[in-house]
């Protein structure tokens, strides 16, 4: 038995993932500070951080650690002639602190309105929507190191922010529990400009007879638009985007485009050319199919939903038939993006 306080034993999952699948952690610690940290580093084995669930599919009952991340806090940390620099605790609920600074006029984060999980997780896969990323006002953040037992500073270099990805996902180290976040600081810039190129938000913006918006106008634009294509993971059980949206080679986008003219593309700075990962879903014939208890998302095909009682193979097997159908219709490969706990 140990001493640590409040670390539980055998605590079900099902609470902790949107996506309500069932699954068992052998032992169990809500993390409200920083500190606490250092006693559950001296446990050793296996483990796992979690923060909001949002982007979880589990697969079983995990034989570790889980540390369920709920350090709160949220204050203006300086301010410069350029920026305001906010910090946040890793357990804020990452809306409401993205709302929370633009009520206090700190615009910056408007087009990531709506999206799901805590602020700890948004550097992880470098969350993004309607044309902006996470990195492009992320300043630093403070970790744990569960191996060194202290406490090291990532600046925006040292995350090697990439497309949905950063070095906690290269290195691996959201998977072995190696790193976890605590705090962060964004850097919200005074000369603020509106990302609003993303098609269907200028869409939307334009429908509201909006020619020069402001970041709350932005939010709300980009709230409406998330409402109207997104399940509400509290009514219809998921995890967001299922599968990333795959990058191909320049030989394969023009292949693919002979045989598909309406194939929409999007050509990266690197030469390879992103694929919309809901249309090729689409034309696979899986929007708004479901394989027993779990289906593809009418509205947009990208988001895998549980519809009734199932478990992590369910949502295995859904993977792996939309994973075929799209790799014998297109010869492309679609990669999960959720983290899957414990790793199939
Ligand atoms: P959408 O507007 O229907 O577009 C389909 C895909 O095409 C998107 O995934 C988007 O890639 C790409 N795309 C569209 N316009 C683009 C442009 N001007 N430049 C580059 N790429 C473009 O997408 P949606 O499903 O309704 O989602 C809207 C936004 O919310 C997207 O940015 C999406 O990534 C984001 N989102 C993320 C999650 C998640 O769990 N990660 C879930 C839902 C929505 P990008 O994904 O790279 O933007």
């Amino acid at each position: 038995m140990s001493t640590i306080p409040d670390l539980l034993s055998d605590f079900s999952l099902a609470a902790d993932n949107t996506l309500g699948l069932p699954g068992r952690a052998a032992r169990y610690a809500r993390i409200v500070s920083a500190e606490r940290l250092a006693a559950l580093a001296a446990l050793g084995g296996r483990r796992f951080v979690l923060g909001g669930g949002s982007n979880l599919v589990l697969s079983g009952d995990f034989d570790g650690l889980v540390l369920r991340v709920a350090i709160p806090g949220r204050a203006l940390a300086g301010e410069d002639a350029d920026a305001w620099y906010v910090r946040v605790g890793a357990g804020e609920n990452w809306q409401d602190f993205v709302q929370w600074t633009l009520a206090r006029g700190w615009p910056g984060l408007e087009n990531l309105s709506l999206i799901p999980g805590t602020a700890g997780a948004a550097p992880i896969q470098n969350i993004g929507a309607y044309g902006l990323e996470v990195s492009e006002h992320f300043h630093s953040l403070s970790a744990f190191d569960m191996k060194s037992g202290k406490t090291v500073n990532f600046d925006r270099a040292a995350c090697r922010f990439a497309y949905r990805d950063s070095v906690f996902k290269q290195e691996g180290w959201h998977l072995d529990g190696r790193f976890v976040i605590t705090e962060l600081t964004f850097r919200l810039p005074k000369n603020w400009r509106p990302a609003t190129a993303y098609g269907e938000l200028a869409a939307e913006l334009d429908a509201r007879g909006l020619v020069r918006p402001d970041a709350r106008q932005i939010a709300d634009a980009v709230i409406a638009l998330r409402r109207r294509k997104l399940p509400d993971p509290a009514l219809l059980p998921n995890a967001g985007s299922f599968f990333r949206n795959p990058l191909v080679d320049a030989g394969t986008a023009a292949r693919l485009l002979a045989e598909h003219p309406d194939l929409p593309r999007y050509p990266q700075p690197d030469g390879r050319v992103k694929l919309a990962g809901g249309w090729l879903i689409e034309r696979a014939g899986w929007k708004g199919r479901d394989l027993g208890p779990v289906g593809m998302y009418e509205k947009q095909a990208l988001v895998l939903v549980r519809r009734g009682p199932a478990t992590g193979a369910d949502v295995l097997s859904l993977m792996r038939a939309v994973q075929d159908g799209v790799r014998r219709k297109f010869g492309v490969d679609l990669e999960p993006e959720p983290v899957f706990l414990p790793s199939p």
